[in-house]
């Protein structure tokens, strides 16, 4: 099935405000809520609107889905050790304390539920060529990884770690509330542990009881043939440390094609613009044209316009899904000279004297004349 319109979910228009956005998620996410909402699909629906939100609450992520719609959201590339981006993991938790009051949800058993780390991005500048034939580049990111000294604990030593007073050590509390719904029990988490049901007397003297520290990683990071201004790669993993034993973040990376001095690109196509001279446009000839793959011999018919176009196959881009290649277009371009040797000056002037009749016979001298000439 097509996805949605992020715009068409929340119902609100392009042009909504930040204000807009979030008044629309709120009243949707209220009425699709799975704990509440008596709708049929109510969590199906809750989820399209959470990842509607997701994006169009985040500018950065707006702007992409605005140029490049659902496509930019799932870069469908596969490079690298990353799968396919995805809206999947979102936490039912936090979107219920925001929404009822109350703390963190907790799970049946009590715990924090563990938590995905959050997700990094970085741009990352390539050549054309690199854009056209890929690379492999390492780059460093900070990333928060488990602190070696304590394990992740964020304590100084083991003895510093006790049993939860509060909660004895479950890592949930029962909180009584008056709620939209009515007086409600819940379990929440425990807000002295943080679900962890430990108390730590002594912090981690490395990263001060946080249990993660940010390290410059080197990650490898492999440019897919054919990328483009804007998309971007998924390295699932490689992103932030997750909580509570969830898994790590992802990185992304986006690409920015530096433009080139000879090449442009149109979709899969490359176009590139060639100079030829009157002699080459008049009579024809065999031209040499760059393209990214090397030079290719391109034939110019006899009587070639400036301008004129010409195709050559399978010389352009490869598309970064199926790796096709485009074609490449070349514009002849007929140049007129500005400094003539004698010897040139001479063979124009004979041009002259023999194409005099040539240019009054043709059909816009005709039409010029039909116009205006004959009242004169
Ligand atoms: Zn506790
Ligand atoms: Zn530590």
């Amino acid at each position: 099935m097509d996805k949605r319109d992020y715009y068409e979910v929340l119902g609100v228009g392009k042009q909504a405000t930040e204000d807009e956005i979030k008044k629309a998620y709120r009243t949707l996410a209220k009425k699709y809520h799975p704990d509440v909402s008596t709708e049929k699909d109510a969590e199906a629906k809750f989820k399209e609107v959470q990842e509607a939100y997701e994006v169009l609450s985040d500018a950065e992520k707006r702007e992409t889905y605005d140029r490049f719609g659902h496509q930019s959201q799932n870069p469908n590339f596969g490079q690298g050790p990353g799968g396919f981006g995805g809206f999947e993991g979102f936490d039912f938790g936090d979107i219920f304390s925001a929404f009822f009051g109350g703390g963190q949800r907790a799970q049946q058993g009590g715990q924090a539920r563990p938590r995905k780390g959050a997700d990094i991005q970085r741009r990352m500048a390539v050549s054309f060529e690199e854009s056209i034939f890929g690379k492999k580049e390492t780059i460093k990111v900070p990333v928060f990884e488990e602190c070696r000294q304590c394990h992740g604990t964020g304590a100084k030593s083991a003895s510093d770690i006790h049993t939860c007073s509060r909660c004895k050590g479950s890592g949930s509390i029962i909180v009584e509330s008056q709620s939209l719904f009515g007086r409600t029990q819940t379990r929440a988490v425990c807000p002295n542990c943080n679900g962890t049901g430990k108390e730590i007397t002594a912090k981690c003297t490395n990263c001060g009881g946080e249990g993660s520290v940010k390290t410059m990683k080197d990650i490898e990071v492999k440019v897919p043939e054919g990328i483009e201004t804007g998309q971007q790669i998924r390295l699932e993993g490689y992103g932030n440390k997750g909580g509570y034993g969830g898994p790590n973040g992802d990185l992304y990376i986006v690409f920015e094609v530096k433009p080139s001095d000879i090449f442009t690109r149109e979709g899969d196509d490359i176009v590139v613009s060639v100079p030829i001279t009157f002699s080459q446009a008049a009579l024809g000839a065999e031209i040499e044209v760059p393209t990214v793959y090397g030079k290719v011999l391109l034939t110019i018919p006899p009587g070639t316009q400036s301008d004129a176009k010409f195709r050559i196959r399978e010389k352009g881009a490869p598309n970064v899904r199926t790796k096709y290649k485009g074609d490449q277009h070349v514009i002849v371009t007929v140049v007129t000279p500005t400094r003539l040797t004698p010897e040139q000056k001479r063979a124009f002037e004979d041009l002259r004297r023999v194409e005099g009749t040539a240019a009054s016979q043709s059909s816009t001298w005709e039409k010029f004349k039909n116009a205006f000439g004959k009242k004169n």
